[in-house]
């Protein structure tokens, strides 16, 4: 049985004020959540991350939406897995298509970026998906397969059960447009297949898949019911505590 999770990209949002106050609400919602039913966690922007991590409860874990692949050194700007191991950061977010495209962030890149991870014992939550040029050309399933094959190239297979994956078709994010249920089912049934193929079907029936893009309280049960999908990756709903706590109780339920 893999566990549900249910994972909030705050993205470049809230000031440090609001981060708290959107915690203490969730703190409150989710105070009857026992941890070991589902994990949920919350991504913060990176200057808030050690300002919220003081006030979240155990049932509630931190997340950073992006990492470098190196411990130390003259990387001006950037933020090591060690820095991150080391306040109190459990998850990070990789490759979400706003840095593929944003930052032209590579596969070899995120590669590197989920070794890194890996070796501070985070959980990578890679996010892999089609725009809708590719989608629109029949190229989901040849796209995803080459992200999955070049993300987790040279990834020990004893370090893939730490991995999260998360199918994120790039023309849901933010647009209010999801695939059906069905559909995005059948993206994760072949993330499975490629990882069966370069590790075991046993790692392949062990690794997290989630659904991302436009999810909220009132479709998370679509997705959530499709036995691949093991919970969801949330954006603009995840900043709202009211909507986070609902799609929450719906996949305990
Ligand atoms: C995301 O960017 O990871 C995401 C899923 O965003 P939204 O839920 O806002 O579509």
């Amino acid at each position: 049985m893999r566990k549900p999770i249910i994972i909030g990209n705050w993205k470049m949002n809230l000031n440090l004020e609001d981060a708290r106050r959107l915690i203490v609400e969730l703190r409150q919602g989710f105070i009857d959540v026992d941890e070991r039913k589902i994990d949920i966690v919350v991504c913060p922007a990176f200057v808030h991350l050690q300002g919220v991590n003081f006030q979240l409860p155990v049932n509630i874990k931190l997340g950073a939406q992006d990492v470098f692949w190196k411990e130390r050194g003259a990387y001006t700007g950037e933020v090591s897995p060690l820095m991150l191991k080391d306040i109190g950061v459990r998850y990070v977010i990789v490759g979400h298509s706003e840095r593929r495209k944003n930052v032209q962030e590579t596969d070899e890149m995120i590669n590197k970026k989920i070794e890194a991870a890996l070796s501070q014992k985070l959980f990578p939550v890679l996010c892999v998906g089609e725009t809708k040029e590719e989608r629109e050309k029949n190229l989901t399933d040849s796209i995803i397969t080459e992200q999955v094959t070049k993300d987790l190239e040279g990834i020990k297979a004893s370090s893939l059960e730490k991995i999260i994956i998360a199918y994120e078709p790039v023309w849901a994010i933010g647009s209010g447009k999801t695939p059906r249920g069905e559909d995005a089912n059948k993206v994760a049934k072949l993330i499975r297949k490629v990882i069966e193929e370069r590790y075991s079907k046993d790692q392949a029936d062990k690794v997290r898949i989630l659904y991302g893009g436009s999810v909220d309280q009132r479709n998370i049960k679509e997705f959530i019911d499709q036995p691949q999908i093991d919970g969801a990756l949330v954006g603009e709903a995840s900043l709202s505590a009211n909507k986070f706590i609902k799609i929450v109780e719906q996949v305990i339920k």
